[in-house]
């Protein structure tokens, strides 16, 4: 098992998982609550001076039995490798169905000994709810917290769940509680703590595929509407090639100058970059919209509002909304209404967001082939683990058609000949229109298949679809990981087929009307006679003792998996539960099996591939569902000369060799020379997004340490209940500045003069001239002590002037005055970053590194916002009356 392992790890490791398994094996003699109070012991012993890692074999060898007891799983050798992976702070590569849920549990408990709390991050709220219900309750009998975080909840809530030892929660979530706690006005609004250790699923989805998408919350800003309307219609006069140039590779569109002189014209304006009037960001979104944004691949229309798809998921991204007025010009294009442009007011990018764990970790099926990315921009080193019985999927080589449509048939061809043999087929696609095409086709040949994608009428069953994707004769089209999180067992999973089945039949005889039930309610059942007396006696009991509200299907699947999970249960309600699911169970138990040999000797899940994908690690995701846990599996992909990836990226000599091969429409080719060309533009299109993930770090990482900067001393502030030193400072920094500024004034009077006339008005001292002819005959150092002087004298007056309107107001308002400076001054600085990006992108430097330049830039605009803060602050605190 350890063979795939370096020698160095190798002997690491197994002699750790040794050791956990015996200390394992005696812990099994303890009670229930012996058990628990090593928790206790553990946390003494932490706190005693021991290190973490010093406590890793006990912990895990708890976990271990306690997982046991609680699930009924032992834990393989290899999930305990993984977690001691994730535990040193790196990524554990292992594959679909290994069981990386209860990994996660080992690293989450150690570390949370430490009463910092850790996060286990997943892509989506259903993965949260489940695994916190699912495995949490693991770490609950150990004594732990478990928090899980939900849309929709409020302040409170979120407090109370953070403050949790183990926090189940999604990305999206917690950076934007962290944007929010970062825009709060008081203490109370705050919801996180600190970021100690993370334990990231999917990994590689988070870090690398969301990385190119900030996270931004924006607030509305009046800017023009109807321009977007009109640069369209001109957009839709325009021709390509002649008015403008298409650049696919990076998404850009060229203005000629012939395209110039016409918009120009359409117009009538003299200039298109003109600062007071500007069209030229406008047009150049239309013309994107119009080029290169397709309805159903990179976006769908829902409620007459553009719905983000992500290209690597095929998921709906709600609430992301494309920068740069894009998204209004996408809107415009459709004829839907135009939404306000937002107004950033708070955003982070993923990759400066995780850099804030003390210690980061992450878990997925594939990470290798982006090693060098996670060890570069994350300094996360990636360990392979292998898995736990060989895997025996074939990967067959690449078919390539000519044409489009002829791979589509050949595909269909291929699906019908899997459902007539009776093996299950999963059919990944890189768009919801793609998945369609083959939908149809399908449909023409009344085969029956299942079609999951970034639609939300079928996110809600695409767990469920997925964990019987692998029933006989069953063709699941998925566009790419939808259902990611959710393995595909052979002949079914009885498991979840029974939990589902229950969701149905008790709702039925509860008479509960919840809209999102199962695809049971397709094809219902055909259950036995004792289950339905079961039933019958369940909704006795239930409507007599119960009274807990079940609103939707997922309240009454966890009311159903809490039962049945139980080891040893005390209510009527719960034994009866468990009964229902065992005759269930075991009524369907023979069929699934025997279905499961059946499909094992047919050679398991076959894993079809439609197009590459603009990287290997997410080709590697799709062939992965196959092949788990040793069963036998293949995966074939199937390519089309005008498939994306290569029209783009692979050039004319592919063509020309087709060309020259002179192949039919129908024979697929299968050659070294094409084989070669589409790594070749696979690697191209990974190192072009590499380059662009990279330099959008190294942009971001200057907006991060300024970030940095900007929250903490709004932290400071926050926290404090007295912020009159802070202020002080302030005004101390402005006066001397100010003065600084006086000097070099030094052989202009009038300039002097009007300068000493700004301090004083700041100040809010009555304006004197002949104080000022006296200041004006001072030392720099002179001048500067003068004020400072006064500064206490103002600020003493103040205070007793307010302290008379409401004792306690001069500190309220210090505050306010405090928070509100740094939050315009923030959000302004952001736009001027934006625009500064923006600037450097086009400008091109001809000799200057543009990096270097942006970063001195950078710097500049933040030491003006922050000078510009300390001086608004300091007027408005003398000038309140
Ligand atoms: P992954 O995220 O690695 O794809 P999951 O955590 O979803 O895998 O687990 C896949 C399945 O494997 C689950 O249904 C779980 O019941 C099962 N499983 C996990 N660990 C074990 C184990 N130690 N023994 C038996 N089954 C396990």
């Amino acid at each position: 098992m350890f063979k795939f392992l370096t020698t160095r790890h190798t002997n690491k490791y197994k002699t750790i998982v040794n050791e956990i398994n015996t200390l394992a094996k005696h812990l099994k003699q303890l009670s229930d609550l012996e058990l628990r109070r090593q928790t206790t012991i553990l946390k003494k012993e932490f706190h005693r001076g021991y290190s973490l890692n010093k406590l890793m074999v006990k912990a895990f060898a708890i976990v271990k039995e306690a997982t046991y007891r609680l699930l009924g799983f032992t834990m393989f050798d290899v999930q305990l490798i993984g977690g001691i992976v994730l535990h040193e702070g790196k990524i554990a590569e292992m594959k679909t169905g290994e069981g990386k849920t209860l990994v996660a549990l080992l690293p989450a408990y150690l570390n949370a000994l430490s009463g910092k709390g850790v996060h286990i991050i997943t892509v989506n709220d259903y993965l949260t709810k489940r695994d916190a219900t699912w495995v949490g309750k693991v770490h609950e009998f150990l004594g732990l917290s478990v928090g899980l975080i939900q849309p929709n909840m409020t302040y409170a809530e979120r407090k109370q769940n953070y403050s949790c030892d183990v926090i189940y929660v999604t990305n999206s979530q917690l950076g934007f509680d962290y944007l929010k706690d970062n825009m709060a006005v008081s203490d109370e609004e705050t919801v996180q703590r600190q970021f100690y250790f993370c334990i990231i699923d999917e990994v590689d989805s988070i870090l690398i595929d969301e990385a190119r998408t900030p996270l931004i919350i924006s607030g509305l800003s009046k800017s023009p509407t109807d321009k977007y309307i009109v640069a369209t219609k001109l957009s839709s006069l325009m021709k390509v090639n002649i008015d403008y140039e298409v650049d696919e590779k990076i998404k850009n569109i060229i203005l000629t100058d012939r395209g110039n002189i016409f918009c120009e014209h359409y117009l009538q304006v003299d200039d298109l970059y003109s600062l007071n009037d500007p069209w030229f960001q406008y047009i150049l979104s239309s013309l994107q919209a119009k080029e290169l944004f397709v309805k159903n691949v990179h976006y769908i229309v829902q409620n007459k509002i553009v719905l983000i798809v992500d290209e690597f998921t095929g998921r709906v991204m709600p609430g992301r909304r494309w920068s740069n007025g894009l998204h209004q010009a996408i809107e415009a294009k459709e004829n839907i209404p135009i939404q306000q442009e937002n107004k950033t007011l708070a955003s982070i990018t993923y990759q400066s967001f995780f850099l804030l764990y003390t210690k980061l970790s992450g878990m997925t099926g594939t990470a290798k082939t982006e090693e060098a990315e996670f060890d570069k921009i994350y300094n996360l080193e990636v360990v392979v683990v292998p898995t736990n019985k060989p895997c025996l999927r074939k990967d067959f080589t690449d078919l390539v058609y000519k044409s489009e449509s002829s791979k589509w048939k050949a595909v269909a061809s291929e699906c019908l000949d899997m459902y007539c043999i009776g093996r299950p087929t999963l059919v990944g696609t890189n768009s919801i229109e793609k998945s369609e095409i083959l939908a149809k086709i399908l449909n023409k040949h009344s085969v029956p298949y299942n079609l999951l994608n970034a639609k939300p009428k079928n996110i809600k069953k695409e767990a469920e679809i997925i964990a019987q994707a692998g029933k006989k004769s069953s063709i699941t089209i998925a566009t790419n990981m939808a259902g990611r999180g959710t393995d595909i067992i052979l002949g079914g999973n009885l498991d979840k087929f029974t939990i589902s089945t229950m969701v149905y039949y008790v709702s039925k005889q509860l008479n509960l009307l919840l809209e999102d039930l199962t695809i049971l309610e397709r094809s219902p059942l055909l259950l036995n006679k004792e289950t339905h007396l079961l039933l019958d006696k369940f909704n006795v009991y239930y409507n007599s003792i119960t009274k807990v509200q079940i609103s939707s299907s997922f309240d009454l699947e966890n009311l159903i998996l809490s039962a049945v999970k139980k080891k040893s249960t005390t209510t009527i309600t719960d034994n009866l539960l468990q009964h229902i699911y065992k005759c269930i169970y075991d009524q369907y138990q023979e069929n699934f099996e025997s279905e499961k040999t059946t499909i094992i000797k047919l050679g398991g899940l076959h894993v079809i591939g439609t197009e590459r994908h603009e990287s290997r690690r997410i080709d590697n995701q799709l062939r992965g569902r196959s092949g788990r846990q040793g069963d036998p599996g293949s995966s074939r992909f199937f390519l089309s000369l005008e498939d994306n990836l290569l029209r783009v990226f692979g050039g004319n000599t592919l063509i020309k060799v087709m060309e020259a091969l002179n192949v039919e429409d129908n024979a697929p080719i299968e050659s070294n020379l094409i084989n070669n060309s589409l790594d070749l533009a696979q690697k191209k299109v990974e190192s072009y997004f590499y380059d662009i993930r990279k330099q959008l770090i190294e942009y971001d990482e200057v907006l991060s340490n300024q970030r940095q900067a900007m929250y903490a001393e709004r932290n400071k502030i926050l926290s404090s209940i007295n912020c009159r030193d802070s202020i002080i400072e302030y005004v101390e920094i402005t006066i001397f500045e100010l003065v600084d500024k006086y000097l070099l004034y030094n052989h202009n009077k009038n300039n002097k003069l009007s300068l000493l006339k700004t301090i004083f008005n700041i100040l809010n001292i009555v304006y004197d001239y002949d104080l000022c002819s006296i200041i004006n005959n001072l030392s720099s150092e002179k001048v500067c002590s003068f004020f400072y002087q006064q500064i206490g004298i103002s600020y003493d007056l103040q205070e007793i002037y307010m302290n008379k309107i409401e004792e306690g107001l001069i500190r309220e308002m210090e505050k306010y005055y405090l928070l509100q400076q740094i939050d315009n001054g923030w959000q302004k600085h952001l736009e001027r970053m934006a625009c500064l990006r923006d600037l450097i992108n086009l400008r091109g430097y001809a000799q200057q590194d543009p990096l270097t330049e942006y970063k001195r830039s950078a710097f500049s605009l933040f030491v003006l916002m922050v000078s510009y803060v300390r001086q608004t602050v300091t007027f408005l605190i003398f000038n309140t009356k």
